[in-house]
């Protein structure tokens, strides 16, 4: 009876030895996010990354820039091989980083939703290209207002608002455009401001 009260501290210490040890974070996700864009060669081309090997605002700059580029099956001297040599899933250093992104031949609904996020992109850069307040008119009407009302530069806070949805999100926007257009004013004053709100709705 005394001997098995006394191993039941020990045993109780081991497994917290053990739990502790199984909560120290692990490695940081591999899994690949992918996002489908349609380059100039007419191909969907599957862009991804992994926090492993690379970080988000790196992965928007080098998405947009694929936007007036053919793919790499398509430009061979930028792959360094010739295009039927290069395997359909890759990993690539973008020339001048210290990144590794992946990339892949887009199939099933990446095909179309690719094509999508291509003239959505496009728009978006063509409307940022005609300036603030071209790129601001194009912002949906409620969303826009609470941005003017928020932030310093409400056209550059659409633009990565955009940016972001298109290129980290596959094109899914956290809300709805239908919503974005009416925010009504309750919700400008936003609830989240008042400390005694513990969650925010919107
Ligand atoms: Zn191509």
């Amino acid at each position: 009876m005394g001997r098995m009260k006394k191993n039941k501290p020990s045993r109780k210490l081991r497994e917290l030895h053990h739990a502790s040890r199984r909560r120290q974070p692990g490695p940081p996700s591999t899994q690949v996010s992918w996002t489908p864009l349609k380059q100039t060669c007419g191909c969907v081309v599957d862009w991804g990354w992994t926090s492993q090997t690379a970080d988000p605002v790196s992965f928007k700059d080098w998405f947009i820039s694929r936007l007036t580029v053919p793919c790499l099956w398509h430009s061979p001297s930028e792959a360094g091989a010739s295009g039927d040599d290069l395997p359909d899933n890759m990993i690539v250093r973008p020339r001048g980083s210290n990144v590794l992104l992946h990339v892949r031949k887009a199939s099933g609904d990446h095909l179309e939703l690719g094509a999508q996020l291509a003239s959505r992109l496009e728009r978006v850069l063509d409307k940022a290209r005609q300036g603030d307040a071209v790129l601001l008119d194009d912002a949906p009407a409620g969303f826009r207002n609470w941005l003017i009302k928020t932030t310093l530069h409400p056209a550059q806070a659409w633009l990565d608002h955009e940016l972001t949805d298109i290129i980290l999100n596959q094109g899914r926007s956290a809300l709805p455009r239908e919503i974005l257009e009416q925010l009504p004013d309750q919700l400008l004053d936003s609830p989240c401001a008042q400390p005694e709100s513990g969650a925010c709705d919107i």
